[in-house]
C-alpha cells in the first residue's frame, strides 16, 4: 500500500486548542502525514491515522485502554509503542511527540524511540522449523524475530512464492485493481535481512518426531528443537467427468490466481461451481473483468449455512445486480469442452470454470507423524499438539475455543496469523493461551462483510438495521447468548461485539 498520505484536518505542528480533542479523537496532519490524536484519560497520543494492514481509518476504530483497533479487519495497536499487537497488521505505526502549551496541543517530532518488543525470556531453543509459508507460518517467523529470538529459523514451503496476502488473490488482485506488488507480505530481501531461511518449492514428506527431523521430498533432513506445522488447506477438486481439463481452475496460491488472470484475459463466459466465499469473490472479480458469470451450487441460498437466510438472499441479490446468473439447487455433472452440464438438464457455456467447493485441511504430515487428529490437528490451548515440541496453527488446527466452549477449526486469515504468533511465543517458552475471538471478512464488490465469533448453529438471528440498505448488524444467538455477529458498514459495532465476546469469557 502507498505510504504517502494526503493532508487532512488541522496542521498539528501549529497547535490545536485542547478543547478540540473533547471528543477524544482528532484527525490532523504533520507535513504530508495524516496523524490521529487520541485522548485516553488525561494523556494524549499522536499516531499514524491509518492501519498498517490495509490503510483502514483508525479514527473510526475503537479505543480500548491504551490500544486502538482498526475498524476494517480488527488489527490492534499499542498507543504507547505503536506495536501491532494483533494481526492482521504486522508492522508498527509511527508515533509522534505531543506537547501541551498555552491551552494548545502541538505535534512536531516523530518519535524514533520505537520500543523494541520485549524479548522472550528463559532458555531458548536453538532451531525452530516452520512447515508452511502461509499466514500462520509467516506470522510465527515474524513474531520470533520481533521477540528477538536469536536462534535459527527454517521455513519450508511447498509454494513457489514467498508468503503472500492470500485474501487478495480472490479480490482486488484477481479483479485487476491491485498490482502484484501488493501481494507479497514482505519483500524477498526481508527474509535474508531477518535471517529467516525460507526454502521455497520444498515439500516436507515426513516428520520423525523421535530424531526431531523434518524430511523433504528431496531427501534433506532438517533437525528441529521446536516445530510448527502450518500446512493450511487445499481446495477440494471437482471429480466430475471433464474436470481435469486445463480451463478448470481452483484458487489457493499466487500461481493459481495468476493462471486464472491469464485465462480470464481470453474468456467471455465463466462458470463458478460452488457458492462459497471464495467462489463468490471470484465471481465478483470476474465481473469486474466484464466476463459473464454463472454460479452453480446445490444450496438454496449462497452462504446460508454460515450467515443465515436473510444475508444469503442479500448476497444473491447483490451479485445479481452485478450481472451474475445463479443456478441454485443444482450441480454440475460434467464439463464437455466449453459446455458445463447441470443435473437439472440445463447447460452453461464457459471458457473458464472455477471450482469453489470448499477446502480440506492438509493433514497428511500430521497423520504420518502420529499426531492426534480430530477433523484437524488437535492442539491444546497453547497450540501444542499431542507430541511435545510440535505446534500447529492456522487452517489445520482444532483448538479449545474458550468463547464457544468447544473445540473448533476455522479457515480465517486473521485467526491463522494470530495463531502463528501465539505458537511462536509458546515455542519460546511463554505459556500463552490462544484466546482470540475468531474474526473473518469477505468482500463482494464494494460490500465488506465482517464476522466475529463462531456460530455453527443458532436458534435465532436478531437483525438490527437494514441488510438491503447495506447498514446492518446480525446477531446469531443460541439460548439467548450471542455466539457471533455479522455486519455490513457497522464497523464500530463489530469491534464492540468482539470486545463483549472477549469479556464474556475473560
Ligand atoms: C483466495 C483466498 C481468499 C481468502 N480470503 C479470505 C478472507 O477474505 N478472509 C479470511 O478470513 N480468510 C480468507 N481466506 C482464508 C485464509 O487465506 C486462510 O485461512 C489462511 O491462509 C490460512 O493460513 P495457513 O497458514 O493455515 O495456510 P496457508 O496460508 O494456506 O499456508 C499453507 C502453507 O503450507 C505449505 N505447505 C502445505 N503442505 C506442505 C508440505 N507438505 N511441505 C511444505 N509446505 C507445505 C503451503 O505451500 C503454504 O505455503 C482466503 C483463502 C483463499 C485461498
Amino acid at each position: 500500500m502507498a505510504d504517502k498520505q494526503s493532508s487532512n484536518g488541522p496542521d498539528l505542528t501549529h497547535g490545536v486548542p485542547v478543547a478540540a480533542l473533547d471528543g477524544g479523537k482528532l484527525l490532523g496532519h504533520v507535513g504530508e502525514r495524516e496523524v490521529l490524536l487520541l485522548k485516553v484519560a488525561d494523556e494524549i497520543f499522536a499516531i499514524d491515522a491509518h492501519c498498517s494492514h490495509y490503510h483502514g481509518p483508525l479514527i473510526e476504530g475503537l479505543v480500548q485502554g491504551e490500544t486502538v483497533r482498526c475498524p476494517w479487519h480488527h488489527a490492534c495497536f499499542d498507543l504507547r509503542s505503536g506495536e501491532a499487537m494483533r494481526a492482521p497488521a504486522l508492522s508498527p505505526l509511527s508515533f509522534w511527540q505531543v506537547e501541551r502549551r498555552d491551552g494548545h496541543i502541538f505535534v512536531q517530532n516523530k518519535r524514533e524511540d520505537q520500543k523494541q518488543a520485549q524479548p522472550a525470556g528463559g532458555q531458548q531453543p536453538a532451531r525452530i522449523v516452520i512447515i508452511g509459508g502461509g499466514a500462520a507460518g509467516f506470522a510465527a517467523a515474524e513474531m520470533l524475530r520481533r521477540r528477538q529470538f536469536q536462534g535459527s529459523i527454517v521455513m519450508l514451503s511447498a509454494d513457489t512464492a514467498a508468503p503472500v496476502d492470500r485474501p487478495n488473490l480472490s479480490k482486488d488482485y484477481l479483479a485487476g485493481s491491485a498490482p502484484e506488488a501488493w501481494v507479497p507480505l514482505r519483500s524477498d530481501k526481508y527474509y535474508g535481512k531477518m535471517n529467516i531461511d525460507l526454502r521455497l518449492r520444498t515439500e516436507v514428506t515426513s516428520i520423525d518426531s523421535i530424531s526431531r527431523e523434518a524430511i523433504t521430498a528431496g531427501g534433506d533432513k532438517i533437525g528441529y528443537d521446536r516445530l510448527l506445522l502450518a500446512t493450511g488447506a487445499e481446495p477440494v477438486r471437482l471429480t466430475i467427468p471433464g474436470a481435469d481439463q486445463p480451463h478448470v481452475h481452483t484458487l489457493r496460491s499466487l500461481d493459481d490466481s495468476r493462471a486464472m488472470i491469464a485465462a480470464a484475459a481470453g474468456a467471455r463466459r465463466a462458470v463458478v461451481v460452488g457458492a462459497s466465499f471464495i467462489g463468490l469473490e471470484v465471481a465478483a472479480a470476474l465481473r469486474a473483468r466484464d466476463i459473464e458469470v454463472h454460479v452453480v451450487a446445490p444450496d438454496k441460498r449462497p452462504m446460508e449455512r454460515v450467515l443465515g437466510a436473510e444475508m444469503g438472499d442479500f448476497i444473491r441479490a447483490l451479485h445479481e445486480e452485478h450481472g451474475v446468473f445463479f443456478h441454485l439447487e443444482d450441480t454440475a455433472v460434467a464439463i464437455e469442452g466449453s459446455k458445463v452440464r447441470l443435473k437439472s438438464g440445463s447447460e452453461c457455456e464457459a471458457d473458464l470454470v472455477v471450482a469453489g467447493i470448499g477446502v480440506r485441511p492438509r493433514l497428511a504430515l500430521a497423520e504420518q507423524a502420529g499426531l492426534d487428529l480430530d477433523n484437524g490437528v488437535a492442539v491444546d490451548a497453547y497450540l501444542e499438539t499431542s507430541t511435545p515440541g510440535i505446534y500447529a496453527a492456522g487452517d489445520i488446527a482444532r483448538w479449545p475455543d474458550p468463547h464457544s466452549g468447544r473445540n473448533i477449526r476455522v479457515e480465517h486469515w486473521v485467526v491463522a496469523l494470530r495463531q502463528g504468533q501465539v505458537a511462536a511465543l509458546n515455542m519460546l517458552g511463554q505459556q500463552k493461551k490462544f484466546e482470540a475471538v475468531p474474526f473473518f471478512w469477505s468482500q463482494h464488490y464494494d460490500v465488506p462483510i465482517n464476522y466475529v465469533g463462531h456460530a455453527e448453529k443458532w436458534d435465532e438471528i436478531v437483525i438490527d438495521g437494514d441488510i438491503n440498505a447495506k447498514d446492518c448488524t446480525l446477531h446469531y444467538k443460541s439460548g439467548g447468548r450471542v455466539l457471533a455477529t455479522a455486519s455490513i458498514y457497522r464497523d464500530l459495532e463489530s469491534l464492540e461485539a468482539e470486545v463483549r465476546m472477549e469479556r464474556e469469557t475473560a
